[in-house]
């Protein structure tokens, strides 16, 4: 998953923050999120008050931690970033709990993976803007308030039904964000190739949005590795013919379905003949971890009509066997 992968390597990063949007205007797409969010940014300056606290989720790379940045342009205020594999101790949290100012966006991103003990202490912050912190252990164990500057907690996941309840209810707003459609992925694809000053023809970008995944990350990845394939073969304007005989060298698949993605159809449509499959079985033989599985590929081949989620299990449709050019099964059900 290197090429379309959600952990960038540290060159790629650096020019991601170039090329992310700015403001709520410059961001592509997501226009329900977008309408919800600037009214809630609006209320709160409004009542000069730090925004309530704002869940986003939805697959990686479709903007999240974009989001968090321009709330907290928009709202003028520092901010602040972690993640939930971060916080592992009550302690983490409360030092940085304790050290925001007034008005900070703290953005937790994987915000479902936070332990337990951090979890709670969180629950009360964001209520009260208020922690206890523990003192000593066992009997001379002491508990000391500790009051808190008002602060906006942003918090990301890749699907909120993995949060517990009483977290996702403190939440006072929550926007899933969705696979972009192509059209809005050319807009994104637009203003990439002119920061990175390429030539690219309207095809061009057709032809890279329909291989990205619903994804800006991936779109301007694709869009980076089309650059570095046109720049090799002295290539100065970059067609859909080029564009394909690019892409194809890094073995995207023309319906951007990733390599985990294949791995899942493949294993649905031959091991198991189609289905229907538990999710669990499916993610051990695809030899990963179950979430990722439900909320990184499946969504995507769900969408695509790939793949759908019955009460008894996953099933592939005859549009991935027709993808995968394979024949459907006699035996197959469901
Ligand atoms: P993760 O949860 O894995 O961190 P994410 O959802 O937070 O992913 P971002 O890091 O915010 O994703 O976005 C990835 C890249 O995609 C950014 O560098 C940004 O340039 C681009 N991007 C995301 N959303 C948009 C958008 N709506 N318009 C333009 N570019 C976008």
């Amino acid at each position: 998953r290197e090429l379309v992968g959600t952990t960038p390597a540290p060159e790629e990063r650096a020019m991601e923050t170039a090329l992310r949007p700015k403001s709520l205007d410059d961001f592509v797409g997501q226009q329900t999120v977008r309408r919800q969010l600037s009214l809630v940014l609006e209320s709160s300056k409004l009542r000069e008050r730090a925004a309530d606290h704002m869940l986003l989720s939805g697959p990686p790379g479709l903007g999240k931690t974009t989001l968090a940045m321009i709330i907290a342009a928009e709202m003028s205020a520092p901010l602040r970033l972690t993640s939930g594999p971060a916080i592992q101790h009550a302690g983490d949290l409360a030092a940085i709990l304790s050290s925001l100012a007034e008005g900070e966006v703290l953005f937790i991103d994987e915000i479902h993976r936070m332990s337990r003990p951090a979890e709670e202490m969180l629950y009360m912050a964001m209520e009260d803007f208020r922690v206890d912190i523990v003192v000593g252990k066992g009997a001379g164990a002491t508990s000391i308030p500790l009051e808190l500057p008002e602060f906006t907690l942003v918090g990301a996941t890749t699907r909120a039904g993995l949060l517990p309840g009483p977290l996702r209810d403190r939440f006072g707003f929550t926007g899933h964000l969705e696979f972009y459609a192509p059209e809005e992925l050319e807009r994104v694809l637009r203003r990439s190739a002119q920061l990175l000053e390429m030539r690219v023809t309207d095809a061009g970008f057709e032809e890279i949005a329909s291989r990205s995944r619903g994804t800006p990350r991936i779109t301007n990845r694709l869009l980076r590795r089309v650059r570095d394939w046109a720049l090799v073969h002295g290539v100065a304007e970059i067609d859909r013919r080029a564009a394909g005989a690019a892409l194809d060298t890094y073995e995207v698949d023309p319906r951007g379905l990733d390599r985990l993605d294949r791995a899942v159809l493949q294993a649905l449509c031959t091991t198991f003949r189609g289905g229907p499959v538990g999710l669990s079985t499916l993610a051990v033989i695809v030899g990963e971890e179950t979430e990722t599985v439900e909320t990184v590929a499946e969504p995507y081949l769900v969408r695509e009509g790939l793949l759908a989620r019955t009460p008894r299990g996953r099933i592939a449709t005859d549009a991935a066997f027709a993808h995968l050019g394979l024949p459907r099964p006699e035996t197959q059900e469901g």
